[in-house]
């Protein structure tokens, strides 16, 4: 599936639901966010099926995502659905970590074994503050888990915040000197809520990676292990067990190798994550549409992937993205 700018469109990121466990402050609103009722999001049945065509298209890679993923019934089953399609050839997860102490070996067991869990602060009361009300040792408990089960990578993502975390960059890093992760710092994205607070709270990757070299040797990991590899920068860490990545995508612009779609809980794909434009992919399979007519929908959603996101530091672009993250799957 290739753009009009020759990019070769592979990788699709589901969010399967938009309720979450947490209340991450840059994520999502404290109150107010309509919950989507469970006629508004997509079956599983229906993402089956929007899979298995774009598998057939060309897709390669599936990323499962939310709001929280683990929170929606039936999720295990779905995963086992999954794994049944021929051609997909990578499947992945993004959680918060906190059912995973429950969860862990079952979805091993179905299938998955690439695992990325978000973390932004180290420190009890901070990731409480942060997440409204999260339990720090939940996750640490689930990160070890899923260590245990195997899984492989494991992946930490942290959203880096001035003012928040700036001061935990260093304790971050130590995890993957001492593990065999692959701890990722991500730019804070100006999305609905977050726009409130973005300006003031943006850290940009140079300075993040200018603390972590203040310690610690790096060593740039060149090339792509898989066609599929998604936008991070990646870097051994000198004498460690594990990586650090680098997620950029405001100071590092990397849409000219974005090579996703992503579909959010209530069924719209999107062609671009920083960009408001969606195309209403339920109301076409709820007229019980054609395969056919599955794939003209996808090849001109594909048609139309902007050549790059909009948004700047700068404060005029702060309101581009009017939906939350948590809607969208991030
Ligand atoms: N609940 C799961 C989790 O916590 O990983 C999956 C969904 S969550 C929306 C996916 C990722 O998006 C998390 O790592 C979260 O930190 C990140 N995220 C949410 N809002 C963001 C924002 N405004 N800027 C950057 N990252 C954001």
């Amino acid at each position: 599936m290739l753009d009009k700018f020759e990019r070769e469109i592979n990788y699709l990121r589901v969010s399967i639901t938009d309720r979450c466990n947490l209340r991450c402050t840059y994520c999502r609103p404290k109150e107010g966010l309509s919950l989507q009722g469970h006629d508004d999001i997509l079956r599983y049945e229906e993402i089956i099926r929007f899979v298995s065509v774009a598998v057939n298209m060309g897709l390669i890679k599936v990323r499962i995502t939310g709001g929280e993923p683990l929170v929606r019934k039936g999720f295990i089953d779905f995963i086992s659905a999954l794994k049944k399609i021929e051609g997909l050839q990578d499947i992945s997860l993004t959680t918060n970590g906190i059912l995973l102490p429950e969860f862990a070996e079952s979805i091993f067991q179905a299938g998955i074994h690439r695992i990325n869990i978000s973390l932004d602060s180290l420190n009890e009361d901070k990731y409480a503050k942060i997440t409204g009300g999260g339990n720090l040792q939940k996750v640490l408990l689930g990160i070890k888990k899923a260590e245990e089960v195997g899984f492989s990578p494991i992946k930490i993502n942290t959203v880096a915040m001035s003012g928040f975390s700036d001061d935990e960059i260093l304790d971050f890093s130590k995890i993957a000197f001492e593990k065999p992760f692959q701890v990722r710092f991500i730019e804070l994205m100006p999305f609905g809520q977050a726009q409130a607070f973005h300006a003031e709270n943006y850290l940009p990757i140079d300075q993040i990676m200018k603390k972590i070299t203040s310690r610690y040797k790096l060593e740039k990991i060149e090339g792509k292990k898989n066609k599929a590899d998604g936008p991070a920068n990646i870097f051994k860490i000198i004498g460690g067990r594990g990586e650090i990545g680098f997620i950029s995508p405001l100071s590092g612009h990397f849409c000219a190798t974005c090579n996703r779609l992503r579909l959010t809980a209530d069924g719209k794909l999107r062609s671009c994550l920083l960009r408001d434009e969606e195309f209403d992919l339920k109301k076409l399979l709820r007229q019980n549409c054609s395969d056919v007519e599955l794939k003209k929908f996808i090849h001109e959603v594909i048609a139309l992937k902007p050549k790059e996101h909009d948004i700047s530091c700068s404060p005029e672009h702060l309101r581009k993205c009017q939906r939350d993250m948590s809607e969208i799957g991030g």
